[in-house]
């Protein structure tokens, strides 16, 4: 009806203790945050943010490695338009880690954000060679090339399966990452994968239900 997401902010919380909003627009939850006055957890706002998927990242690595101090973590995939390496990645300048990013030139890292890392002194290094990743990484976050997001099937034909993590090529160079992933999966990490020790991605969805158990408890006022 044209309501403004300030306006809906201001109505719906006072029917609710917190406010989750998902939403397909960049900065929409801000917008709703603006005119709320409860809570509101960014349920992943488009290409933008999805924090609560950083935080049980963060959880996740924390509880597979013992340590996020250290580590080499590699992104492969859309580094452009995934919202979770958006906020992982963000939240990870806050430890002494070093990244690899790979993915194909049209789909590279943030300017901004390699920029800050360059200020802040943080290593990284850019390559759209999987195997770069693989080599040395103590952490490696897959995502999906995200069909939802191309103009036409043909451009998305392009780019599919660009990138495929399997037990042979992990095997190949004796790696001993965890491999992680914020599913859904399509092709980007093979089922053969699954089995291994350090296919950490169903169990770091699971850390989903512990870290926003947490953060809703946190938001109602639990003692921590
Ligand atoms: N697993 C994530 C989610 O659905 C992936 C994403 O949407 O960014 O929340």
């Amino acid at each position: 009806k044209g309501e403004t997401l300030e306006d809906t902010g201001r109505v719906m919380s006072s029917y609710a203790d917190i406010l989750v909003m998902r939403h397909s627009e960049v900065g929409s939850v801000d917008k709703l945050a603006a005119g709320a006055s409860v809570p509101v957890i960014n349920a992943g706002d488009g290409v933008g943010e999805h924090p609560t998927q950083a935080l049980l990242d963060l959880y996740t690595i924390q509880k597979e490695r013992g340590t996020i101090d250290g580590l080499k973590v590699a992104f492969v995939g859309d580094l452009k338009r995934y919202r979770s390496v958006h906020s992982l990645s963000q939240m990870l300048t806050h430890f002494n880690v070093s990244f690899t990013f790979v993915s194909p030139k049209e789909m590279k890292m943030d300017d901004h954000f390699t920029f800050k890392l360059k200020e802040k002194g943080i290593k990284f290094q850019e390559t759209e060679n999987l195997e770069d990743a693989i080599k040395d990484a103590d952490v490696i976050y897959v995502t999906r090339i995200p069909k939802e997001y191309f103009s036409s099937p043909e451009e998305y034909e392009k780019f599919k399966g660009v990138y495929v993590v399997n037990r042979a090529l992990l095997e190949d160079y004796g790696s001993k990452a965890i491999i992680m992933h914020p599913l859904p999966r399509v092709d980007e990490i093979a089922h053969d994968v699954d089995a291994l020790p350090g296919a950490a991605y169903f169990r770091q969805a699971e850390n989903g239900v512990t870290v926003r158990m947490a953060l809703l408890s946190m938001l109602l006022g639990a003692r921590v």
